[in-house]
């Protein structure tokens, strides 16, 4: 795909049209993350710096949150249709050049558009060091820091 292509910003929004999220270029790839959560939710995720990503809600759109285990994320949802719009990093934002991103779930975007964007199935999150043991699912296959 030529390159001017890439750097198209790309619309989504859920299902009733109430959030609209739009990043600034084709993802390098979808993630169908594995983990406990992602996989029930069913999304497809692209990652961006939060700063690139455009989010908007009309006027009567309530966002619906779920924050979980280690709490360093929100996965966000439209209250009115229930599709899983984005999740955002939670704590403070790294001072340094320590990697900061968000996801964007990429099947709230016209499929024509990703349709030559490489996919990747990511199990490494099921298996990451959590801090919160109490909070976790019990399927989870995450060792926990003591
Ligand atoms: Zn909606």
């Amino acid at each position: 795909m030529a390159a001017e292509a890439e750097n198209v910003p790309i619309p989504s929004s859920c299902h009733c049209g109430a959030i609209k999220v739009t990043v600034p270029r084709l993802p390098q790839y979808t993630n169908y993350c594995q983990c406990t959560i992602c996989r029930r939710y069913g999304v497809a995720w692209a990652y961006y710096h939060p700063d690139e990503v455009k989010i908007e809600t009309k006027p009567d759109a309530i966002t619906r949150q779920y924050i979980w285990g280690d709490r360093t994320a929100s996965f966000n949802f439209c209250d009115n249709c229930g599709c899983m719009c984005y999740w955002w990093p939670l704590g403070p934002r790294p001072t340094d050049g320590e990697e900061y991103m968000m996801g964007v779930n990429t099947n709230n975007m016209d499929p024509e558009v990703l349709k030559y964007v490489d996919r990747k199935f990511s199990y490494s999150y099921v298996k990451v060091p959590m801090k919160a043991k109490d909070a976790t699912h019990p399927e989870d296959l995450a060792t926990y820091e003591h």
